[in-house]
């Protein structure tokens, strides 16, 4: 690399066992904010948003117990941690865990209080939902509170879509299609749904294509090391998979470039994503889309 500066739209920082074992057995990396910063440095990322998630208890992940907002509990390094603030090459999504805010009224006040507080912080560039981990549709009354949140700090949301990492996920809460009727509705916002809704690509492409407010994320489509990698590079069909997408929806304007680390090396994903998206269009992808979708971080790297 060496030419353009990147912006990695995706990533994670919370102590969830499976990120933790998923680091060890598959993808090789250091899961630490120092193993974050030394890939960053490495393969010239100037900042990384963090998806805000947390369990409870080990393999609790989709937690219905987490209180809101979730944050990214293993970002503080030593430089930061007496000021209970991110270290300067990350930022965050915080994450939402809807289950709380469908209970009993004075809870979800709280919950919402502690939410909007959490938006204030200059470091929050968005809010994160795990559609699919949680069984709600992101079109559920449950989350309007959220949106009209989103709506008054001018912050976009962040939804997963697609395979869900976890067996307990159910999909027809997170396929791309429901971001549609979302979409529409609000207008207002914007939406990013992260892994192209992979394995349902083209309907991501679609929701993107045909949605003014909707961007998408090629995040954590491949999971593993550079080995694995290299090795499911080399299957054309898993490829073409990957591109048609991209071909048909032809909005290089709206996709962005983001890993999923721990799950993959950061220099191993670039690689990859680089092989998928034209040349013209590294500099979009790479680094212009994110600052268009997220405010904030437009803001914070103004002086760069
Ligand atoms: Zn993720």
């Amino acid at each position: 690399m060496g030419e353009i500066a990147i912006i990695d739209a995706h990533i994670h920082l919370s102590n969830i066992s499976k990120f933790r074992r998923t680091a060890v057995e598959l993808s090789g990396v250091d899961y630490s904010a120092a193993g974050l910063e030394a890939e960053f440095r490495r393969n010239d990322v100037v900042l990384g948003i963090g998806m805000g998630v947390t369990e409870t208890l080990a393999g609790g992940f989709p937690d219905e117990r987490s209180a809101n907002p979730m944050g990214l509990d293993m970002a503080s390094t030593s430089a930061t941690a007496a000021a209970g603030e991110l270290p300067s090459f990350v930022m965050e999504c915080v994450g939402i865990n809807p289950v709380r805010l469908a209970g009993d009224s004075a809870m979800r006040q709280r919950e919402l209080d502690a939410i909007e507080q959490a938006l204030q912080r200059e470091s929050v560039v968005g809010i994160k939902l795990y559609a699919g981990y949680y069984h709600y549709y992101v079109h559920d009354a449950v989350y309007e509170p959220v949106y009209e949140l989103a709506a008054r700090y001018r912050l976009p949301i962040v939804i997963h879509t697609g395979d869900t990492y976890s067996d307990r996920g159910l999909l027809k809460y997170s396929h791309p299609l429901t971001v549609d009727e979302l979409a529409v509705r609000h207008r207002e916002l914007t939406f990013v749904i992260c892994h192209l809704g992979d394995p349902w690509v083209m309907d991501g492409a679609e929701v993107v294509y045909k949605n003014p407010n909707v961007f998408a994320d090629l995040s954590g489509v491949l999971v593993g090391g550079r080995e694995h990698f290299a090795r499911r590079m080399g299957e054309p069909l898993l490829m073409e998979h990957f591109r048609r997408p991209l071909v048909y929806a032809d909005c290089y304007d709206k996709m962005l470039y983001g890993s999923d680390w721990p799950l993959t090396p950061i220099g191993v994903y670039i690689d990859f994503v680089r092989r998928l998206v034209p040349e013209k269009y590294h500099e979009q992808v790479f680094y212009r889309n994110a600052l268009e979708v997220f405010p904030r971080v437009r803001a914070r790297l103004a002086g760069i």
